[in-house]
């Protein structure tokens, strides 16, 4: 950015600046080697039903553990795999190992919904869609327990493209979720137009639920808004029985937290599931 400035002001681009910079190049390149050398891996996080606490799916969450065992958060490497077009690839093995795991899940006997987080490169790539459909077919997954989440603000771009590819996608049977909800600025007769399912409120809004005295209104007003126009919400984030509570007395559907279940490997999801007693399998959504 600094270079685009008209006038050649160079004064704000800070030797702290350039040192983030090279942080981030030697990053980069560790994430290119760690994805070729298998170093990545996924973790899944149980969804409930909130009023029963009867997992009804998974987020598939991705790791990186560097070789000296530390580990670096996606939050910090998504960003850049994005901008350096490596999340593409990135992306399309979250999608297929998935996918895959819907499919073990459901002959397990655990009929859940698998819930993938897609990045704003990965949706605007020409061959997206062909990469789902074939994913869909080389894993055997059930489309309709198949979900993408896209963030709030890709979703609300309001454009044709957004909104044909939405369609696209859910012609082949999966359902959408819109991640990080609230914390953009949706146009409702936007949002009724377009193929969505969930609305998955942002961590921030449950933190505030009980802490700040106007914490509930946002929530309140995503529950009302989703039971209007037939969307299920979900709250992430929730840490304690007192969020769960108040989430449970504003009538919000489902929910994802520590509170219910971590982040956890498959060898522990499975365990985590078995150890539920009403793990019903149930048909379909
Ligand atoms: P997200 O999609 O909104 O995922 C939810 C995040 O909240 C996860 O962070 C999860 O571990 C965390 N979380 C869940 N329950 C709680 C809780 O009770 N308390 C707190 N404090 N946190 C909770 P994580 O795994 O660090 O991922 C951060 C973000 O990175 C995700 O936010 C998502 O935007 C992105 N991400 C993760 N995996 C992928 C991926 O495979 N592809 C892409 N494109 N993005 C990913
Ligand atoms: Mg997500
Ligand atoms: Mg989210
Ligand atoms: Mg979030």
């Amino acid at each position: 950015r600094a270079k685009q400035s008209h006038r050649g002001e160079y004064s704000y681009f800070t030797r702290e600046m350039d040192i983030e910079i090279r942080e981030r190049v030697k990053l980069l390149h560790a994430l290119r080697m760690a994805f070729d050398n298998e170093r990545l891996f996924l973790m899944y996080q149980p969804q409930v039903e909130l009023a029963t606490g009867r997992p009804v799916g998974v987020e598939t969450l991705i790791r990186w553990r560097t070789d000296d065992g530390r580990f670096v958060p996606p939050e910090r490497f998504i960003p850049l795999a994005e901008h350096s077009g490596l999340i593409v690839g990135i992306g399309l093995w979250v999608l297929r190992m998935a996918c895959h795991e819907q499919r073990r899940l459901e002959r397990a006997g655990f009929a859940l919904r698998v819930a993938i987080n897609v990045s704003v490169a990965q949706f605007r790539h020409p061959e997206f869609i062909d990469t789902v459909r074939q994913a869909l077919e080389d894993s055997g997954a059930s489309p309709s327990l198949i979900e993408l989440e896209i963030t709030e603000s890709m979703a609300m771009e309001d454009s044709d493209f957004v909104s044909a590819q939405l369609h696209r996608l859910t012609s082949l049977g999966v359902t959408m979720a819109i991640d990080d909800f609230g914390t953009g600025f949706s146009s409702l007769a936007y949002l009724q137009k377009l193929p969505v399912h969930r609305l998955k409120i942002d961590k921030s809004f449950v933190h505030d639920i009980c802490t700040d005295p106007r914490g509930r209104q946002i929530p309140e007003t995503v529950i009302e808004l989703g039971r209007r126009l037939g969307l299920t919400v979900i709250a992430e984030g929730i840490e304690d029985q007192n969020q769960a509570q108040a989430l449970v007395e504003l009538g919000c559907e489902e929910a994802q937290g520590f509170l219910f279940g971590r982040p956890m490997e498959t060898r522990h999801l499975y365990a985590w599931l078995e150890s539920k007693p009403n793990h019903v399998v149930f048909a379909g959504r």
